[in-house]
Formats: C-alpha cells, structure tokens, sequence
C-alpha cells in the first residue's frame, strides 16, 4: 500500500547518458573559505576533513562539525566525539570536555570567544553549544579541540532581516545506498547563507545487495537501479540502530562538508523514523504495536537531536517522544517558515498509496500541522513584512494528477493531495495579502516546479505563489515515468525531472526568486560533475 520509498535502489536512463554536459571549471566561484578547505587536501576536488593529532591513536572527530538555527545575534555549534562511530561511538562511559573557539577570520587567529562544553553518553557524547552575542549577517568560523586533538573547521553565518538577498540551498532525500553525495560537494562549493533540510535524511531500511540490475519500469521501459554502496544493519528500530545509521550517513566526506560551509535548519520527514509515518501511526501497525512505535520514536528522535545542531528538546529529557522543530527564520528579503508535516498529521487516507479520493480524506477535522502549527503558521504569514515567504515542507503542497480528466484526480495521498481541507486552509491564508508565498519542498525525489492556485488543478481560481523542488540529494525515483506521462494533465508544473539527482539553489533578492536546479551527472560516482539543468525566475513562471 505505502510506496516502497525505502527499497529505491535509484534510476539513471541509460539512453540519455551519452550526451555528457561540460565539465564544470572547479575553483570558478570559490568564496575564499571553501577554495582553502578543498585546497587544503593538495587540491584534490574533494575536502576530507583533517583529523589532526589523533590522541592515543584514536580519531575522535570522525563524525565532523556543524552548524544550525541561525538567528540574527546567535548560531548552534556541534560536534560529536566518536572514536568508533559505526559502533555506538567507542567513547569511554562519563564526561568528556570539549573546547570549543570562535572566530571573526577564517585563519582562527581573531578569537571571538572560547568555552568549554561538558557531554556524556547520555547524549551520545554529542556537543551542542549555543553561541549567543554574535552580529547578525556575519560570518563565523570555529573548531573543537579535545585533549590535543584539533576538530576540522566550519563556517557558519548568522541571519539578518537586514541582508539584501539570501542564498538557501535546499536539500533532502539522500538514501545512502542508491547514490553518493556529489551534489553536498557542490552544494559547499556554492557556500550558501543557509542550507534547508526538509527530511529523509536517513534512511531505516536494512542492506541491499550491491550492484545494477535492470528492471522494467512500465510503459516498455527498462532501467538501470544500482546500489553503489551499503547500509550497516538490518532494519533500524533500536537507539543503538539509529545512532549508528546516523554516524554512517554522517562518515560521508560530502556530506561532512556541506555541514562545516553553512548553518542548517532541519525538519525530519518519514524515513528517519518509519516509511510514511503519521503522527502515532507507523507505516505498518499490524507489525509493530502502538507502544514499540513509541519507543521507536523516541529512539529516532533521541538519535536525530544527536546528530543535529539543534537546540535541546526537554521533551525528551522527560522520555516524551515529540520534538518542537518548525520554526521562522529571516534572511534578507526571505521569511522562512520551516514546517513538520509529519509529528502532528491525520493518518494518510483511504489506505495511502496513489489512488482517488476517498470520502473520508475530505473530513475537514484532518489535519496536515496539527492546530498548533497550523495557527502559528498562518499568524506569521499575516504578520510578515518580508518581500517573499518561504515555507519549507517536506510533502509536495503542488497538486499532482496520475490520470487525465475527466476522472477524479489519481493522487499521492502522502502528499497535501490527501489533506484538501487543511490545503484549503493554507491556501486561503496565502491567497489574502501573503506577499509572494514560495514553497521549497522535498519528499517525492523528482525536480519541480510550479505555480500554485487557489483551487487545486483550477487554473481560473487566483494565483497564490510558487513550489520549487530541487532534485533528492541522492535517493532514485522509480516512479518518475508515471509523473512523465501525465504531465500534460498538469500543467501548472512547469519543470519536471525525476531522472537527475541533486538540489535546488534559490536566492531570493527583494523582487525576485531565482532558483537554480544543480544535478549530478552520475549518482554512482562521488566525484561526478555537477551542472545546471534549468534555471528559473519565479516570476516568469
Ligand atoms: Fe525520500
Ligand atoms: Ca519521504
């Protein structure tokens, strides 16, 4: 019934991979920071962290740093001490002193402000520090130290309403197994003001046989879906499970690298908990017990504030599993609400999958954010003075049809298409003075865009704001033929490319939202090129 999201082994179309784009000129565009960080490995196009000065042979900052929740006068720093990080971290049990140092230069010379920060394996010996007095719109560079050991670098940019334009990278879906993580080298290589990660950032499935098969795709189509590299453990259920997937994904080079550039803001989806979860609901009950998903839950939520530089839930202290994570941010000309549509939502209707409305997914009770986002959500955008108003969402809010009229719409219930009544909601709130609403959005590993009305697939109805999806960092889409062929009963999607990893650079300046779709050449490979496949002005679309 639920799309099988977690066995995507990815998809390349063999008849278009002869004609190679031109290879992209590397140093072209380097902001002095990243030109140092990837010179620093002789000149090697990729950035290996430096584990300097390892203490008693062992390396203990293998998982790198990170920055996130960027606010006008403070960011948070993390890090985390892992000497053996596929196996619980390798720590020693108390706690462990961190160093830490902040910098106005990259060189580490002008020190802003320096501490220390106290962990244990209560956390994982995870390190989460909340940098307070900074300047907004600036620029910070800091690094860990434990013992004599020295962590790699990062650079991390505080906010500012006061900024002339915002550079976001928007990232999700990077499946560890289907695809490496080319498009993070070239997402650091941008050095955004602040990189959006809308979920699936892990995934829980257990180990795929490595290697290509060719498989039928439907409509005459064969296709090419490789697992280029493997998952560490069976499927994840256990704190122990989720920590050590987590240090996995976190191992990779690439992905190390887009964390040291930029402060993230992040929002989990389904598969860092359970393929399309619904608030309490797991994708299958019939084989994990109401109480075992909540222990689950916690767990997943346990390992993910671990892993990310957020602030530190108390709800978990007090064993509850629920994380607050959406949340507003301002860059320049862009307000940016970053939504959870997973922790508050109605269960998925008529069964989930891709099927027609049934009558129960039109209950104006169900709920996409829950009332308590819901009514945040449409108070900021009331309130906002910003140019444009992002809302970062991990399902597509684009309505997308499976047949042609006149049937009723065929739609990915997982999706705003199975909640029309809290869409409804939204869109009448973007629909009355919300000055130039523009989703950024994850989920459904195609590349996107399009213009949003009122009234879903009613092109008379009024105009509301744009969807932009840059393509999954990573994970493949097998079903991106069945979105192909129906294309022409959707037009409000402008662009459509469910072929290409990568993501979406979106800037926004005080009349316009450029967004750039990056893609990867060859997932299979670390070192693939990276090109432009369209750009896009939201107000040409
Ligand atoms: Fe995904
Ligand atoms: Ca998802």
């Amino acid at each position: 019934q639920a799309r099988p999201d977690w066995m995507i082994k990815g998809c390349r179309r063999l008849s278009h991979m002869s004609a190679a784009p031109p290879l992209r000129v590397w140093m072209e565009g380097l902001s002095m920071f990243s030109r140092r960080l990837f010179l620093a490995s002789s000149g090697a196009a990729l950035w290996v962290p430096k584990l300097a000065n390892a203490q008693n042979g062992k390396q203990h900052f293998t998982l790198g740093v990170a920055s996130g929740s960027p606010r006008p006068s403070s960011v948070i720093l993390w890090t985390r001490l892992a000497p053996n990080p596929l196996q619980g971290g390798g720590m020693p049990s108390g706690v462990a002193q961190v160093r830490y140092r902040v910098c106005t230069d990259e060189e580490m010379r002008k020190t802003l402000m320096d501490g220390i920060a106290t962990t244990a394996e209560d956390k994982a010996h995870s390190v989460h520090v909340r940098i307070e007095g900074l300047r907004p719109g600036r620029e910070y560079f800091y690094q860990f130290y434990y013992g004599d050991e020295e962590s790699p670098g990062g650079r991390t940019r505080t906010s500012s309403p006061d900024d002339d334009s915002a550079r976001i990278a928007l990232a999700y879906c990077q499946h560890y197994e289907s695809g490496h993580y080319a498009a993070y080298r070239d997402l650091a290589e941008w050095v955004p003001d602040c990189v959006v990660h809308t979920g699936d950032y892990i995934y829980e499935g257990g180990i795929s046989p490595l290697g290509a098969r060719m498989r039928d795709v439907g409509g005459g189509e064969r296709r090419l879906f490789e697992t280029v590299r493997q998952h560490n453990s069976d499927e994840i259920t256990t704190l122990w499970d989720y920590r050590n997937r987590y240090a996995l994904y976190r191992s990779d080079p690439h992905l190390q690298a887009a964390h040291a550039i930029a402060p993230w803001i992040v929002a989990m989806d389904d598969h860092e908990v359970d393929n399309n979860w619904a608030s309490n609901t797991p994708q299958d009950p019939e084989k994990q017990t109401q109480l075992e998903f909540q222990v689950r839950k916690y767990a997943a939520f346990k390992a993910y504030y671990e892993h990310m530089p957020i602030e530190e839930p108390p709800t978990l202290r007090d064993m509850r599993p629920a994380l607050k994570l959406y949340n507003k941010y301002v860059f320049g000309p862009a307000q940016i609400h970053l939504l959870d549509t997973r922790q508050f939502r109605s269960d998925q209707p008529c069964g989930d999958g891709r099927k027609p409305l049934c009558s129960d997914a039109t209950d104006p009770a169900r709920t996409m954010l829950g009332a308590e986002q819901e009514a945040w959500l449409s108070r900021e955008l009331k309130q906002s003075s910003s140019a444009f108003n992002v809302i970062a969402t991990q399902t597509w809010f684009t309505p997308y049809r499976y047949n042609a009229p006149p049937d009723g719409p065929v739609t990915n219930v997982d999706s705003w298409d199975g909640y029309p009544a809290a869409r409804n909601r939204l869109s009448s709130v973007l629909a009355n003075d919300v000055s130039s609403p523009v989703f950024l959005t994850g989920d459904w590993h195609t590349a996107m865009a399009s213009t949003l009305y009122e009234k879903p697939f009613d092109p008379t109805s009024k105009r509301i704001g744009h969807e932009l999806v840059g393509g999954p960092i990573s994970s493949g889409c097998p079903w991106a033929r069945d979105m192909e062929v129906m294309r022409s009963a959707n037009p409000h999607v402008s662009h459509l490319n469910g072929q290409q990893r990568g993501y979406l650079r979106a800037t926004f300046t005080s009349d316009n939202c450029h967004g750039e779709f990056r893609v990867v050449e060859d997932a299979g490979r670390a070192n693939s090129p990276v090109f432009t496949d369209i750009e896009i002005r939201t107000k040409d679309i």
